[in-house]
């Protein structure tokens, strides 16, 4: 368990090695889904236990406090630390021809241009609190074209 697996090097760039740490793949279903979701409740169990400070999980890095920002797209769910309003859900995508530090993906078209391109790419969706930086990997997800799989809806 670990919540240091979203964060950004000194340069400030986001890096994939760093990201879904190897503790913290739980099931991961056929599609290639990871999701983390065991992992953040423990993460808050720990808080809440006193385990865990607000300042060790409420750590968003600059750049993704920036992404978050411009980016973010609302989830319907309070915060689970400041119980606060503003959580937000980002989406990085890493794979060859991408940038190093990952692009990030705001709505579903990009996402369907990235699958498009019948390159393997990685997705790393992260919930963020732009009120306390709260922050967590939510899922991890392998985009693949479509010529075999389901069409979307
Ligand atoms: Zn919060």
């Amino acid at each position: 368990m670990t919540v240091s697996g979203w964060k950004t090097s000194k340069n400030g760039q986001i890096r994939e090695s760093q990201l879904g740490d190897a503790q913290d793949r739980e099931a991961q279903d056929r599609n290639g889904v990871v999701s983390y979701r065991l992992s953040r409740q423990q993460t808050l169990k720990a808080l809440e236990q006193g385990r865990k400070l607000s300042s060790e999980v409420c750590d968003a890095q600059a750049e993704l406090r920036r992404v978050a920002h411009h980016h973010g797209v609302a989830i319907e769910e309070d915060c689970p630390v400041c119980e606060g309003e503003d959580l937000v859900q980002v989406t990085f995508a890493f794979g060859a021809g991408l940038p190093r530090g990952g692009r990030c993906v705001s709505d579903s078209a990009q996402l369907e241009g990235l699958r498009s391109r019948g390159r393997a790419t990685t997705c790393y969706r992260v919930e963020v609190c732009r009120h306390c930086w709260w922050n967590h990997l939510q899922e991890s997800f392998i985009l693949r074209s479509l010529d075999s799989a389901d069409q979307p809806r």
